[in-house]
């Protein structure tokens, strides 16, 4: 039982063969893939491919740049889907609320693409996001880039219980203590053998705040290749020789980790 808590297979670069992308996980032994919504386009697909697939699980969120789609300057360099935010708030809190989604996701703040004067936005928007999810009792993945601190500190504010930070980048000290203080989960990606920030968070982490991602098409374990949930076994491989664990425990491990994440309590 393996498990991606964090992809998105609804980005185009998986358009001509997603179905073979999960037929591959599915025999490499994932049950289940957590399908992170960004925009109004990727959350209605997200739900579309869950319809499709019973190993895909949907989540719906505001990614932090698409959530400033009203504000951004027309140079920015990404393409951008132009929306009402309010709107979309308003179809995943029906959504949470019918209980279609296994969490909301992805959500967050972003340090890197975008300065300080949309951070009072960001905020606001990922507050929002944080009230539907707990009224609905479902989880959060949250997104931190170069806003660890910050985001973390939001999290503790607001009181969140269910929180899996997908990719953090920020300092393992900091990781740990929010691990011990909170319960937080932290979903480690495929490429954690070449980056040590990751490797330490696998190493040192409390082991029941573990999870595994792709962060699928991106962060693959070979630079430059596109990345595929089937990736998460090397994970686990990896996790349990820097734990000395046998493979099969460290599969328990994070197997259950998800289902008290994500199982409705
Ligand atoms: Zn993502």
């Amino acid at each position: 039982m393996y498990v991606d808590v964090h992809a998105h297979l609804t980005h185009e670069r998986f358009l001509s063969d997603v179905d073979e992308v999960i037929k591959r996980a599915e025999a490499a032994g994932v049950t289940a893939i957590v399908e992170n919504g960004l925009e109004p386009q990727s959350n209605r697909r997200a739900l579309a491919l869950a319809a499709r697939h019973a190993i895909v699980k949907p989540a719906l969120g505001i990614y932090p740049t698409d959530g400033l789609n009203e504000h951004l300057p027309l140079d920015f360099p990404h393409k951008v889907a132009h929306f009402k935010v309010d709107d979309e708030l308003a179809f995943i809190r029906e959504q949470a609320l019918a209980h279609t989604i296994v969490a909301v996701g992805e959500i967050g703040l972003d340090g890197y693409w975008h300065g300080p004067e949309t951070f009072a936005l960001q905020e606001k928007l990922f507050v929002a996001l944080l009230s539907i999810a707990k009224e609905a009792e479902l989880p959060v993945i949250v997104h931190c880039r170069k806003c660890e601190a910050r985001t973390l500190e939001i999290l503790a504010d607001f009181g969140a219980t269910k929180v899996i930070l997908h990719c953090f980048g920020g300092r393992v000290a900091l990781a740990k203590k929010a691990a011990e203080a909170h319960g937080w989960r932290f979903s480690i990606p495929a490429n954690a053998r070449v980056n040590p920030g990751f490797a330490h968070l696998l190493a040192e982490l409390p082991p029941e705040c573990l999870l595994t991602e792709t962060d699928s098409p991106y962060l693959g374990p070979v630079r430059g290749e596109r990345n595929e949930p089937a990736n998460v076994v090397g994970t686990i491989a990896f996790l349990a020789e820097l734990r000395g664990w046998s493979v099969e425990r460290a599969q328990e491990v994070v197997w259950q980790n998800y289902l008290s994440a994500c199982r409705p309590s």
